[in-house]
Protein backbone atom coordinates (compact mmCIF):
# COMPACT_ATOMS: atom_id res chain seq x y z
CA UNK A 1 0.00 0.00 0.00
CA UNK A 2 1.18 3.55 -1.27
CA UNK A 3 0.82 6.30 1.29
CA UNK A 4 0.91 8.97 -1.19
CA UNK A 5 -1.34 8.91 -4.65
CA UNK A 6 -2.05 10.85 -7.01
CA UNK A 7 -5.89 10.00 -7.81
CA UNK A 8 -7.43 8.21 -5.08
CA UNK A 9 -10.64 6.94 -5.80
CA UNK A 10 -13.23 5.63 -3.69
CA UNK A 11 -15.87 3.17 -4.03
CA UNK A 12 -16.38 0.28 -6.44
CA UNK A 13 -19.45 0.76 -8.30
CA UNK A 14 -19.40 1.82 -12.12
CA UNK A 15 -18.79 4.96 -11.29
CA UNK A 16 -15.54 4.32 -9.23
CA UNK A 17 -14.29 1.18 -11.68
CA UNK A 18 -14.82 3.38 -14.77
CA UNK A 19 -13.21 6.54 -13.36
CA UNK A 20 -10.03 4.11 -12.49
CA UNK A 21 -9.76 2.47 -15.92
CA UNK A 22 -9.11 6.28 -17.31
CA UNK A 23 -7.28 7.24 -14.61
CA UNK A 24 -4.94 4.13 -15.39
CA UNK A 25 -4.68 4.66 -18.70
CA UNK A 26 -3.77 8.20 -18.52
CA UNK A 27 -0.98 7.24 -15.97
CA UNK A 28 -2.43 8.23 -12.59
CA UNK A 29 -1.70 5.48 -11.06
CA UNK A 30 -4.88 5.42 -8.87
CA UNK A 31 -5.62 3.36 -6.28
CA UNK A 32 -9.24 2.49 -5.49
CA UNK A 33 -10.86 1.87 -1.79
CA UNK A 34 -13.16 -0.76 -2.39
CA UNK A 35 -15.57 0.12 0.94
CA UNK A 36 -18.30 -2.05 2.54
CA UNK A 37 -19.59 -3.24 -0.53
CA UNK A 38 -16.74 -4.39 -3.45
CA UNK A 39 -19.12 -4.26 -6.20
CA UNK A 40 -21.76 -1.54 -5.27
CA UNK A 41 -25.55 -2.18 -5.61
CA UNK A 42 -24.98 -3.84 -8.64
CA UNK A 43 -23.88 -7.19 -6.91
CA UNK A 44 -27.28 -7.50 -5.42
CA UNK A 45 -28.99 -7.83 -8.56
CA UNK A 46 -29.39 -10.66 -10.64
CA UNK A 47 -29.57 -9.97 -14.50
CA UNK A 48 -28.41 -6.82 -15.68
CA UNK A 49 -29.73 -6.18 -19.82
CA UNK A 50 -29.23 -2.65 -20.15
CA UNK A 51 -25.73 -2.12 -19.62
CA UNK A 52 -24.85 -1.95 -23.59
CA UNK A 53 -22.05 -4.07 -24.70
CA UNK A 54 -23.79 -7.18 -23.51
CA UNK A 55 -26.48 -8.27 -25.73
CA UNK A 56 -27.35 -11.32 -23.76
CA UNK A 57 -27.14 -10.08 -20.71
CA UNK A 58 -24.72 -10.35 -17.64
CA UNK A 59 -25.22 -10.79 -13.97
CA UNK A 60 -24.69 -8.03 -11.81
CA UNK A 61 -21.48 -9.78 -9.91
CA UNK A 62 -19.97 -10.39 -13.64
CA UNK A 63 -20.30 -7.11 -14.69
CA UNK A 64 -18.28 -6.01 -12.00
CA UNK A 65 -16.10 -8.21 -11.80
CA UNK A 66 -15.25 -7.51 -15.08
CA UNK A 67 -15.20 -3.82 -14.85
CA UNK A 68 -12.34 -4.19 -12.11
CA UNK A 69 -10.35 -6.59 -13.89
CA UNK A 70 -10.16 -3.97 -16.92
CA UNK A 71 -9.46 -1.34 -14.51
CA UNK A 72 -6.99 -3.90 -12.57
CA UNK A 73 -5.34 -4.80 -16.39
CA UNK A 74 -4.28 -0.97 -16.89
CA UNK A 75 -2.73 -0.67 -13.33
CA UNK A 76 -5.46 0.52 -10.99
CA UNK A 77 -4.73 -0.49 -7.50
CA UNK A 78 -7.55 -1.91 -6.11
CA UNK A 79 -7.83 -2.57 -2.40
CA UNK A 80 -10.00 -3.49 0.04
CA UNK A 81 -10.62 -0.68 3.12
CA UNK A 82 -13.24 1.38 4.07
CA UNK A 83 -12.58 4.72 3.81
CA UNK A 84 -13.86 6.35 7.01
CA UNK A 85 -12.76 9.68 7.52
CA UNK A 86 -11.61 12.20 4.95
CA UNK A 87 -9.65 15.70 5.67
CA UNK A 88 -10.13 18.36 2.68
CA UNK A 89 -8.83 21.05 4.40
CA UNK A 90 -4.84 21.20 2.41
CA UNK A 91 -3.12 19.48 -0.69
CA UNK A 92 -2.87 17.08 -0.39
CA UNK A 93 -6.13 15.54 0.90
CA UNK A 94 -6.03 13.22 3.70
CA UNK A 95 -8.16 9.94 3.96
CA UNK A 96 -8.03 7.04 6.82
CA UNK A 97 -9.02 4.29 5.96
CA UNK A 98 -11.03 1.61 8.44
CA UNK A 99 -10.35 3.96 11.13
CA UNK A 100 -6.31 3.49 11.19
CA UNK A 101 -4.08 4.40 8.07
CA UNK A 102 -4.23 7.92 6.60
CA UNK A 103 -3.30 7.99 2.67
CA UNK A 104 -2.70 11.21 1.13
CA UNK A 105 -3.83 12.06 -2.08
CA UNK A 106 -3.91 15.06 -4.98
CA UNK A 107 -7.08 14.47 -6.09
CA UNK A 108 -9.94 12.24 -5.24
CA UNK A 109 -12.67 10.75 -6.68
CA UNK A 110 -16.04 10.01 -4.44
CA UNK A 111 -17.94 7.37 -5.82
CA UNK A 112 -19.30 6.09 -2.70
CA UNK A 113 -23.28 5.70 -4.54
CA UNK A 114 -26.35 5.92 -2.90
CA UNK A 115 -28.24 2.96 -0.55
CA UNK A 116 -31.97 2.17 -1.49
CA UNK A 117 -33.86 2.36 1.59
CA UNK A 118 -35.78 -0.50 2.66
CA UNK A 119 -39.46 -0.79 4.95
CA UNK A 120 -37.25 -2.90 7.03
CA UNK A 121 -39.21 -5.66 7.28
CA UNK A 122 -37.89 -9.36 7.79
CA UNK A 123 -39.51 -10.40 3.82
CA UNK A 124 -37.83 -8.11 2.02
CA UNK A 125 -34.46 -9.95 3.14
CA UNK A 126 -36.12 -13.02 2.55
CA UNK A 127 -37.58 -12.78 -0.77
CA UNK A 128 -34.25 -10.64 -1.99
CA UNK A 129 -33.65 -11.44 -5.27
CA UNK A 130 -37.02 -13.55 -5.43
CA UNK A 131 -39.22 -10.79 -6.70
CA UNK A 132 -38.17 -7.64 -4.58
CA UNK A 133 -36.37 -5.36 -6.13
CA UNK A 134 -35.33 -1.68 -5.50
CA UNK A 135 -34.83 -1.01 -9.18
CA UNK A 136 -37.92 -0.81 -11.84
CA UNK A 137 -36.08 0.02 -14.67
CA UNK A 138 -33.64 -3.15 -13.76
CA UNK A 139 -35.75 -5.75 -13.18
CA UNK A 140 -39.38 -4.78 -14.05
CA UNK A 141 -38.50 -6.89 -17.74
CA UNK A 142 -38.80 -9.80 -15.71
CA UNK A 143 -42.56 -9.40 -14.96
CA UNK A 144 -44.10 -8.92 -17.92
CA UNK A 145 -48.01 -9.54 -18.19
CA UNK A 146 -47.34 -10.29 -14.28
CA UNK A 147 -48.91 -8.25 -11.06
CA UNK A 148 -46.60 -6.20 -9.47
CA UNK A 149 -46.64 -3.51 -6.29
CA UNK A 150 -44.88 -0.18 -5.96
CA UNK A 151 -44.49 1.04 -2.97
CA UNK A 152 -44.12 4.58 -2.30
CA UNK A 153 -46.03 7.85 -3.27
CA UNK A 154 -43.08 10.19 -4.14
CA UNK A 155 -41.76 11.35 -7.75
CA UNK A 156 -39.80 7.86 -7.99
CA UNK A 157 -42.60 5.54 -7.14
CA UNK A 158 -45.10 6.78 -9.97
CA UNK A 159 -42.18 6.83 -12.37
CA UNK A 160 -41.65 3.13 -11.37
CA UNK A 161 -45.42 2.77 -11.48
CA UNK A 162 -45.90 4.17 -14.77
CA UNK A 163 -42.59 2.40 -17.05
CA UNK A 164 -44.21 -1.12 -15.27
CA UNK A 165 -47.54 -0.35 -16.65
CA UNK A 166 -45.97 -0.55 -20.26
CA UNK A 167 -44.83 -4.17 -19.24
CA UNK A 168 -46.50 -5.87 -16.40
CA UNK A 169 -50.67 -6.79 -16.73
CA UNK A 170 -51.50 -4.93 -13.40
CA UNK A 171 -49.39 -2.32 -10.91
CA UNK A 172 -50.47 -1.45 -7.43
CA UNK A 173 -49.24 1.46 -5.87
CA UNK A 174 -49.40 1.23 -2.07
CA UNK A 175 -49.10 4.53 -0.38
CA UNK A 176 -49.05 4.82 3.51
CA UNK A 177 -50.53 8.26 3.14
CA UNK A 178 -54.26 9.51 1.51
CA UNK A 179 -52.21 11.76 -0.79
CA UNK A 180 -49.04 11.19 -3.68
CA UNK A 181 -46.24 13.52 -2.75
CA UNK A 182 -44.98 13.40 -6.32
CA UNK A 183 -45.14 16.29 -8.44
CA UNK A 184 -48.72 17.04 -10.20
CA UNK A 185 -47.82 15.96 -13.77
CA UNK A 186 -46.69 12.75 -12.46
CA UNK A 187 -50.19 12.28 -10.22
CA UNK A 188 -52.08 12.74 -13.11
CA UNK A 189 -50.06 9.90 -14.95
CA UNK A 190 -50.35 7.38 -12.68
CA UNK A 191 -54.01 8.50 -11.87
CA UNK A 192 -55.14 8.51 -15.04
CA UNK A 193 -53.47 5.03 -16.15
CA UNK A 194 -56.07 2.05 -16.22
CA UNK A 195 -53.36 -0.87 -15.67
CA UNK A 196 -52.38 1.18 -12.10
CA UNK A 197 -54.14 1.15 -8.98
CA UNK A 198 -53.35 3.16 -6.19
CA UNK A 199 -53.89 2.09 -2.88
CA UNK A 200 -54.15 4.91 -0.55
CA UNK A 201 -53.59 4.82 3.22
CA UNK A 202 -52.24 1.62 2.98
CA UNK A 203 -49.01 -0.26 4.53
CA UNK A 204 -47.34 -3.51 3.67
CA UNK A 205 -47.04 -5.68 6.82
CA UNK A 206 -45.38 -9.17 5.06
CA UNK A 207 -45.03 -11.04 1.52
CA UNK A 208 -45.86 -14.67 1.07
CA UNK A 209 -44.68 -17.08 -1.55
CA UNK A 210 -43.23 -20.45 -1.86
CA UNK A 211 -40.67 -20.30 -3.90
CA UNK A 212 -40.68 -16.24 -4.43
CA UNK A 213 -42.90 -13.94 -4.25
CA UNK A 214 -46.87 -14.79 -4.56
CA UNK A 215 -48.46 -11.68 -2.91
CA UNK A 216 -48.07 -8.85 -0.32
CA UNK A 217 -49.94 -8.96 3.28
CA UNK A 218 -51.17 -5.15 3.32
CA UNK A 219 -53.36 -2.91 6.14
CA UNK A 220 -55.41 0.06 5.44
CA UNK A 221 -56.00 2.54 8.12
CA UNK A 222 -53.23 1.01 10.22
CA UNK A 223 -53.68 2.09 13.67
CA UNK A 224 -57.28 3.55 13.10
CA UNK A 225 -60.64 2.24 14.28
CA UNK A 226 -61.79 1.23 10.60
CA UNK A 227 -58.21 -0.71 10.28
CA UNK A 228 -58.11 -3.40 7.60
CA UNK A 229 -56.20 -6.77 6.87
CA UNK A 230 -56.20 -8.01 3.35
CA UNK A 231 -53.94 -9.77 0.83
CA UNK A 232 -52.62 -9.20 -3.04
CA UNK A 233 -51.07 -11.35 -5.31
CA UNK A 234 -48.25 -10.02 -7.20
CA UNK A 235 -44.89 -11.48 -8.39
CA UNK A 236 -42.62 -8.67 -7.88
CA UNK A 237 -42.57 -6.01 -5.11
CA UNK A 238 -40.73 -2.80 -5.56
CA UNK A 239 -39.52 -0.45 -3.42
CA UNK A 240 -39.27 3.45 -4.25
CA UNK A 241 -39.34 5.16 -1.04
CA UNK A 242 -35.91 6.93 -1.60
CA UNK A 243 -32.42 6.48 -1.54
CA UNK A 244 -29.25 7.60 1.18
CA UNK A 245 -26.75 8.81 -0.55
CA UNK A 246 -23.44 6.90 1.20
CA UNK A 247 -22.57 11.06 2.34
CA UNK A 248 -22.29 10.47 6.07
CA UNK A 249 -18.53 11.22 6.29
CA UNK A 250 -18.24 14.04 3.83
CA UNK A 251 -21.29 16.20 6.11
CA UNK A 252 -19.70 20.04 6.75
CA UNK A 253 -17.02 18.90 4.64
CA UNK A 254 -18.25 19.15 0.99
CA UNK A 255 -21.46 21.09 0.33
CA UNK A 256 -24.31 18.83 -0.25
CA UNK A 257 -27.58 19.06 -1.29
CA UNK A 258 -30.83 18.88 1.32
CA UNK A 259 -31.11 15.04 0.95
CA UNK A 260 -27.25 14.65 1.22
CA UNK A 261 -26.53 13.97 -2.40
CA UNK A 262 -22.96 15.85 -3.21
CA UNK A 263 -23.20 19.15 -5.63
CA UNK A 264 -21.56 19.37 -8.27
CA UNK A 265 -20.58 21.57 -11.02
CA UNK A 266 -21.95 20.45 -13.79
CA UNK A 267 -21.36 19.73 -16.66
CA UNK A 268 -18.05 19.41 -14.74
CA UNK A 269 -17.71 16.49 -11.63
CA UNK A 270 -16.10 19.16 -9.62
CA UNK A 271 -17.27 19.60 -6.17
CA UNK A 272 -17.39 23.08 -4.11
CA UNK A 273 -13.46 21.75 -2.54
CA UNK A 274 -10.66 21.98 -5.38
CA UNK A 275 -9.22 18.41 -6.36
CA UNK A 276 -12.05 16.72 -5.20
CA UNK A 277 -14.61 15.28 -8.04
CA UNK A 278 -18.08 13.36 -7.34
CA UNK A 279 -19.41 10.57 -9.71
CA UNK A 280 -22.07 8.48 -10.18
CA UNK A 281 -25.19 7.83 -7.46
CA UNK A 282 -23.62 9.60 -4.82
CA UNK A 283 -24.03 12.82 -6.79
CA UNK A 284 -27.11 12.20 -8.92
CA UNK A 285 -30.47 11.52 -7.60
CA UNK A 286 -31.71 11.26 -10.96
CA UNK A 287 -30.96 9.02 -13.59
CA UNK A 288 -29.06 6.35 -10.77
CA UNK A 289 -28.14 3.93 -14.02
CA UNK A 290 -25.09 1.52 -14.11
CA UNK A 291 -24.82 3.50 -17.33
CA UNK A 292 -24.72 6.80 -16.14
CA UNK A 293 -22.65 6.17 -13.18
CA UNK A 294 -19.70 5.13 -15.18
CA UNK A 295 -20.10 7.79 -17.72
CA UNK A 296 -20.13 10.06 -14.87
CA UNK A 297 -17.11 8.34 -13.46
CA UNK A 298 -15.23 8.72 -17.13
CA UNK A 299 -15.77 12.45 -16.78
CA UNK A 300 -14.04 12.67 -12.84
CA UNK A 301 -11.38 10.94 -14.42
CA UNK A 302 -10.36 13.20 -17.29
CA UNK A 303 -11.47 16.28 -14.78
CA UNK A 304 -9.07 14.97 -12.72
CA UNK A 305 -6.32 14.78 -15.14
CA UNK A 306 -6.77 18.17 -16.40
CA UNK A 307 -6.81 18.99 -12.61
CA UNK A 308 -3.63 17.99 -11.61
CA UNK A 309 -1.27 19.00 -15.00
CA UNK A 310 -3.16 22.48 -14.08
CA UNK A 311 -1.78 22.27 -11.08
CA UNK A 312 1.72 20.86 -12.13
CA UNK A 313 0.88 17.82 -9.94
P1 LIG B 1 -39.34 11.05 -1.90
O1 LIG B 1 -38.64 11.23 -0.61
O2 LIG B 1 -39.84 12.24 -2.63
O3 LIG B 1 -40.62 10.12 -1.67
C1 LIG B 1 -40.55 8.97 -0.92
C2 LIG B 1 -41.91 8.35 -0.85
O4 LIG B 1 -41.80 7.12 -0.14
C3 LIG B 1 -42.94 9.22 -0.11
O5 LIG B 1 -44.21 9.06 -0.69
C4 LIG B 1 -42.91 8.61 1.29
O6 LIG B 1 -44.13 8.71 1.97
C5 LIG B 1 -42.68 7.15 0.97
N1 LIG B 1 -42.07 6.46 2.09
C6 LIG B 1 -40.92 6.76 2.74
N2 LIG B 1 -40.68 5.86 3.71
C7 LIG B 1 -41.71 4.99 3.67
C8 LIG B 1 -42.05 3.85 4.43
N3 LIG B 1 -41.26 3.42 5.43
N4 LIG B 1 -43.20 3.20 4.14
C9 LIG B 1 -43.98 3.60 3.12
N5 LIG B 1 -43.72 4.68 2.37
C10 LIG B 1 -42.60 5.37 2.64
O7 LIG B 1 -38.34 10.14 -2.76
P2 LIG B 1 -38.25 9.93 -4.33
O8 LIG B 1 -37.20 8.91 -4.54
O9 LIG B 1 -39.58 9.69 -4.92
O10 LIG B 1 -37.72 11.32 -4.89
C11 LIG B 1 -36.50 11.88 -4.43
C12 LIG B 1 -36.30 13.24 -5.09
O11 LIG B 1 -36.02 13.07 -6.49
C13 LIG B 1 -37.56 14.11 -5.01
O12 LIG B 1 -37.15 15.44 -4.85
C14 LIG B 1 -38.21 13.91 -6.34
O13 LIG B 1 -39.04 15.00 -6.73
C15 LIG B 1 -37.00 13.77 -7.26
N6 LIG B 1 -37.35 12.97 -8.45
C16 LIG B 1 -37.72 13.64 -9.57
C17 LIG B 1 -38.09 12.95 -10.69
C18 LIG B 1 -38.49 13.72 -11.89
O14 LIG B 1 -38.55 14.93 -11.81
N7 LIG B 1 -38.77 13.08 -12.98
C19 LIG B 1 -38.06 11.49 -10.76
C20 LIG B 1 -37.67 10.86 -9.52
C21 LIG B 1 -37.33 11.59 -8.42
P3 LIG B 1 -44.62 10.08 2.63
O15 LIG B 1 -45.11 10.94 1.51
O16 LIG B 1 -45.69 9.59 3.53
O17 LIG B 1 -43.45 10.64 3.37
Amino acid sequence: MRNKVRCLIIGSGPAGYTAAIYASRANLEPVLYEGIQPGGQLTTTTEVENFPGYPEGITGVELMADLKKQAEKYGAEILSGNVTAVDFSATPKKVTIDGETTVEADAVIIATGATAKYLGIPDETKYSGMGVSACATCDGFFYRKKNVAVVGGGDTACEEAVYLSGLAGKVYLIVRKPYLRASKVMQERVLNNPKIEVLFDTNTIGLFGENGVEGAHLVKHLGEANEEKYDIAIDGFFLAIGHTPNTKIFKDILELDEVGYVKIAEPSTKTNVPGVFAAGDVADPHYRQAITAAGMGCRAAIDVERYLSEKGL
